[in-house]
């Protein structure tokens, strides 16, 4: 069946459509209903047809030039937006997410496409380093050395469930992936294989405006781990790029490790963010401090992998007078629609967790509209039980936080050294607090990809300076990023080439700078604008 909009429910390997084979349907969260039309549900063969196109397609891909590349990618952009309205409604029926997140999502999807064209175009993917021969040394001569950095490969990207754009078919590991030079296969998720169909067919409408070969890309869809598996077990696949559970992304980097060839895995898996209220600024705006944070928690039903799970502070009046303003603006919170019920249903239990675990359940919001409504949730415990009680740090995904009660400064840090790898930690601090935040600086540093100081972590900006990463389980590498430019070095791999002759060399590392690339010269580094030979 051909909805309106385009939907077909097809596979879209390389240019081939798959449209017979089992079929599932996807689900509205707010109706709890299916939604048409069926989409095809990939297997074995599917995946390994993707992956030797995708083998196919890399030499010629990986040595286009970057401007070409940087075309195809400002391409995908134009195409999404055309898709216009259509996109958003298909969208916010499979997410339950309301459209105006889902057009400010679209705009950053667009901007992260746009943004890596422009760093390949301004040479960003090479990153090349010279050292020039130094035939007279002794004892031994040093031979001419060229260094600059190729695609690693086909790439495996699992679309997240709660960024159905910006962190899907045509999301930060596509757009990095396709901006390294390497063709992807995206696994859409489950939960929005519509808004996955529509994106994929941009992202083809691009390819062939581009005159790239088919293999760049695929798009599999499917409800069984077993594809997933099938995927990230294939030889041809090089990288891997995942958001999800801890568990779903552990099981892929066991798959991976287990390969005759073992291939690296990003995967973005689990943090609970921890937020400091230091004494100072505790004191001198409690309330102000209150609002903020319940804002950050709530915001999209707490369907943030920055989402403020844990609070810490000192007791007193000022932490008093927090819980009063939380708790209030908590119980005011209205239910909201979750993504799937999958994820409905875990919120529950992480809730249900937490009591059980011991802590003290302060607030609770709207009653539930609907049938996979999350209703927020605020919990106390003290600093001695969360530090005696592992079940207290887990991710709830959702808008549920809990809130550590400290005795003094000393049990606070105490608790930043006990808490697992995060994407972020944030500190709310006056002048009157820099001591303390100095103490806990060089603690949270060892935790987090990202400190924020008198700001709440949700809402990740798109640039060069961006960390989105951070030691497990935050992620299964902490040397990497996955949003911002530098989320590229996760898909590229340096090559090195000694006393090649010059005729030989790519041009980014030819003599005399032909391709007038920001080049590192014997250490020292050269701007764009300058030639070996001006230097
Ligand atoms: P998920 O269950 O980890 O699934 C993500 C993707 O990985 C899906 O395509 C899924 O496909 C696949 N997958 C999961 N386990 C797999 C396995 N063992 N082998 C092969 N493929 C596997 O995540 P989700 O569906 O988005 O949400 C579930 C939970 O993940 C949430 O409740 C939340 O706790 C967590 N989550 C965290 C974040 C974060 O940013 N921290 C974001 C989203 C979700 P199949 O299901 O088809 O196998």
């Amino acid at each position: 069946m051909i909805e309106a909009t385009g939907i077909t429910g097809a596979l879209l390997i390389g240019s081939r459509e798959v449209t017979e084979g089992p079929a599932f349907r996807a689900v509205d969260p707010a109706r709890g209903a299916e939604i048409e039309p069926a989409f095809v549900e990939a297997g074995p063969a599917d995946v390994a047809e993707a992956a030797a196109l995708a083998a196919q397609a890399f030499p010629f891909y990986r040595a286009t030039a970057p401007a070409a590349r940087a075309a195809f990618l400002d391409g995908i952009a134009t195409e999404i937006e055309a898709l216009g309205d259509a996109l958003i409604e298909r969208a916010a029926r499979e997410t339950g997410l309301p459209a105006a997140r889902l057009q400010g999502e679209r705009a950053r999807t667009c901007g992260q496409l746009r943004l890596f064209a422009s760093w390949i175009r301004d040479g960003g993917a090479d990153e090349p380093r010279l050292d020039s021969p130094l035939p007279e040394r002794t004892p031994l001569p040093r031979a001419d050395l060229r260094l600059r950095h190729i695609g690693i490969g086909p790439v495996a990207v699992f679309g997240a469930s709660n960024f159905p754009l910006a962190f899907s078919v045509a999301g930060g590991d596509t757009a990095s992936a396709l901006a390294a030079g390497c063709p992807v296969i995206v696994k859409g998720h489950p939960a929005h294989p519509g808004t996955s169909e529509l994106v994929g067919r941009a992202i083809r409408a691009a390819m062939a405006k581009a005159g790239l070969p088919e293999g760049v890309f695929s798009l599999l869809t499917g409800t069984s781990h077993e594809l997933g598996g099938a995927l990230v077990g294939d030889p041809r696949v090089a990288a891997v790029g995942f958001t999800g559970s801890r568990a779903g992304g552990l099981a892929l980097c066991r798959i991976a490790a287990a390969r005759p060839v073992p291939i690296p895995v990003y995967a973005e898996m689990s943090s609970i963010n921890p937020v400091f209220l230091l004494p100072a600024a505790l004191e001198s705006r409690a309330e102000a401090l209150a609002a903020g944070f319940v804002g950050s928690l709530t915001l999209g039903a707490g369907q943030f992998c920055t989402n403020p799970g844990l609070v810490i502070a000192i007791e007193g009046e000022g932490l008093a007078r927090f819980l009063a303003g939380a708790g209030a603006a908590v119980e005011a919170a209205p239910a909201a629609t979750m993504l799937t019920p999958g994820i409905a249903g875990a919120y529950g239990k992480g809730v249900a967790a937490l009591a059980e675990a011991g802590a003290t359940e302060i607030a609770r919001g709207g009653a539930e509209t609907g049938p996979n409504a999350c209703r927020p949730a605020l919990f106390v415990a003290e600093a001695a039980s969360f530090l005696a009680e592992p079940a207290l740090s887990h991710e709830v995904f959702g808008a549920s936080s809990l809130v550590i009660r400290c005795r003094d400064a000393a049990e606070m840090v105490q608790v930043a050294r006990a808490v697992e790898g995060q994407l972020t930690a944030t500190l709310h601090l006056d002048v009157a607090d820099h001591p303390l935040a100095a103490q806990l600086l060089p603690v949270l540093e060892e935790k987090a990809g990202r400190i924020l100081a008198n700001g709440w972590p949700t809402g990740v900006e798109v640039c060069h300076a961006m960390v989105h990463g951070g030691p497990f389980p935050a992620t299964s590498d902490p040397r990497s990023t996955s949003v911002g430019t530098l989320a590229i070095r996760r898909f590229l791999r340096p090559v090195c080439y000694q006393d090649l002759p010059e005729a030989l060399l790519p041009a980014a590392v030819k003599g005399g700078n032909p391709l007038r690339l920001p080049r590192l010269l014997d250490g020292k580094m050269i701007a764009a604008t300058e030639t070996e030979a001006e230097k």
